[in-house]
């Protein structure tokens, strides 16, 4: 079960039918940019931004993720430098974030749909 969602959040599966996808697009994590959600699912019309603002929370979630991911490649990166704070970690967290920034939108929302479904009417 915990299998089965965690999978339809990285399809971007509605999360009522589990079949329309939340956001527009061919290729969810491929894509650079700012994702265009449906405000419906296309397939049972389930509503996902419940209200204005409803998505504001996800920032927070989204912020969390990116922490969390400096962190991971700050101690990744550091296996590749004999100075503990080589300076040149820093553009390489920055790549890292910019390339995975589009995806953590996503996962951040996807996140949010499916941890408050439950509350819904
Ligand atoms: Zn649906």
């Amino acid at each position: 079960m915990m299998a089965n969602t965690f999978l339809n959040i990285l399809s971007n599966n509605c999360p009522h039918c589990h079949e329309g996808k939340v956001f527009d697009e061919k290729s969810p994590f491929l894509s650079i940019g700012f994702p265009k959600m449906h405000k419906n699912c296309p397939k049972c019309n389930y509503k996902y931004e419940k209200e204005p603002g409803y998505f504001f929370g996800a920032m927070y979630m989204n912020y969390g993720i990116t922490v969390a991911q400096s962190i991971a490649t700050y101690v990744i990166a550091q296996q590749f430098f004999t100075e503990r704070f080589d300076l040149r970690i820093i553009p390489i967290i920055a790549v890292v974030i910019i390339g995975l920034s589009s995806f953590n939108i996503r996962l951040s929302r996807m996140l949010w749909i499916y941890m408050f479904k439950n509350y819904s009417v």
